[in-house]
């Protein structure tokens, strides 16, 4: 009994490990969604990378066939600018996002890095050349090092502590209870979206790719704290191809282009002043924001 107990005692930690790893690699793949389903050209060559200029070329895209969520997007971010989607909620500005990540496949038309199809490039090229700041971050359950490091392997203590100040996350991690070392995620210290987002934003920096996507957090953060960060953000796109998916509109002024996006079709683009000379649903989305940041009194 007493030799069945302890070794099948020691198979239950495991089990549980084992059990709790895959729970995380779910939730991995829930979060990376259908990545498994992307696979890369059998010649496929890695990204050639010296022109981080991102094109959609009349892209449409379904999750299900039956419902369309993109309709003939077409849209040119020249390398090192700003391209801003503004739009209502479920009008498929985070599906830009994933298509442009790669973790789905475009069902028309083509999205290009550089000229290059990134359907006939390795998937793990793409995704180094980008940094995606996510609505919504989920931490891995490990060290707030190991979660920000995550953008660059192999990082030294400095770089991340680097990283991390940039983005104003380290007097913070500095006072958790083992500073570097705190365990964060689901098991550990929970952070408020607002730290969230922070990490992903060191990780970004310490990442340092050509592109980057900011999906501009709502629900995760209240309107302060999403003021708060905008200078971050900036600070992490500065010469960097951006795409930025915008709640505030202050975040979009100085974009290249805005795209106004409505069930999945750009309804209006230009640059800001183009926009709102426009009088159309930008300039409305506008003078709303205004009035809404405005105190009343
Ligand atoms: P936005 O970011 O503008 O709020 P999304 O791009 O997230 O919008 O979503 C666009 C539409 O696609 C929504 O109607 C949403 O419900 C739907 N959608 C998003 N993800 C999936 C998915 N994995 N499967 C099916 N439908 C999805
Ligand atoms: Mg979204």
């Amino acid at each position: 009994m007493i030799q069945l107990y302890i070794p099948l005692n020691f198979l239950g930690v495991i089990y549980r490990e084992i059990k709790q790893s895959l729970t995380d690699l779910d939730k991995m793949f829930v979060l990376l969604e259908k990545e498994r389903e992307v696979r890369d050209a059998p010649e496929a060559r890695p990204l050639a990378g010296h022109d981080s200029t991102v094109r959609f070329e009349d892209v449409s895209f379904a999750y299900e066939a039956a419902r369309p969520i993109l309709k003939h997007v077409s849209f040119e971010i020249p390398a090192g600018k700003t391209v801003a989607v503004v739009g209502p909620s479920g009008s498929g500005k985070s599906t830009l996002a994933r298509l442009l990540y790669r973790f789905y496949d475009v069902q028309q038309g083509r999205i290009t890095i550089g000229g290059e199809d990134i359907r006939q490039v390795t998937q793990a090229s793409v995704r180094q050349a980008i940094g995606i700041v996510p609505q919504d971050t989920v931490l891995f359950n490990d060290t707030v090092e190991y979660n920000i490091a995550y953008g660059r392997p192999g990082a030294s203590r400095e770089e991340v502590e680097e990283a991390a100040r940039a983005a104003r996350i380290h007097d913070f991690i500095v006072h958790t209870p083992k500073g570097y070392e705190t365990m964060v995620g689901e098991r550990g210290l929970k952070l408020s979206g607002g730290e969230k987002q922070r990490v992903a934003i060191a990780r970004t920096l310490l990442k340092n790719p050509p592109i980057v996507i900011f999906d501009e957090a709502t629900s995760a953060l209240d309107s302060a704290n999403e003021r708060a960060i905008q200078s971050e953000l900036k600070s992490a796109a500065r010469n960097k191809t951006t795409l930025v998916i915008a709640h505030r509109l202050s975040t979009v002024v100085d974009a290249h282009e805005i795209l106004v996006l409505e069930s999945g079709v750009i309804v209006e683009r230009g640059t800001h002043a183009q926009l709102l000379e426009g009088q159309g649903k930008y300039a409305q989305m506008w003078r709303l924001q205004k009035l809404e940041a405005e105190p009343v009194l």
